[in-house]
């Protein structure tokens, strides 16, 4: 999997305490927070309604595949794919907000703001304005 930022992971019990009810990952449809009360959750601009969480394989799997420069070589594209298509956005448009994202938890979670991570945050923003030009 390629490396990826990402936000500190949520609870299920935060979850559920958030929204009052047991909740289940949009894109899977199988992650719930009642079957894996120790899952860890992320929230997302991806979604482009409430709730906007999702599991932790989901966003392992689709925010690394969104920064494979060879996206379409990638095993999982087709899973960007599909979360695209449920979020009505094309998968450039998908993937930018992604990758936004992504610079937007670097900027923000000092964990992340070491140099070691600065080439990762450098692949991602030529990443960007790769995209940006096609
Ligand atoms: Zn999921």
């Amino acid at each position: 999997m390629w490396p990826y930022i990402f936000q500190k992971r949520l609870s299920a019990n935060k979850i559920i305490s958030r929204l009052g009810i047991h909740y289940v990952c949009p894109w899977c449809v199988v992650s719930t927070t009642s079957e894996e009360p120790d899952g860890h959750w992320s929230h997302t601009p991806l979604r482009q309604s409430e709730p906007r969480y999702i599991c932790e394989g989901c966003a392992q799997d689709i925010y690394g595949t969104c920064n494979w420069e060879n996206f379409y070589d990638n095993p999982y594209h087709d899973l960007v794919e599909e979360a695209a298509k449920k979020e009505g956005l094309t998968v450039l448009e998908f993937r930018v907000i992604c990758l936004l994202h992504q610079i937007e938890i670097y900027e923000t979670d000092p964990e992340w703001g070491i140099p070691e991570y600065l080439p990762l945050k450098e692949e991602i923003l030529n990443l960007i304005t790769s995209l940006k030009n096609q």
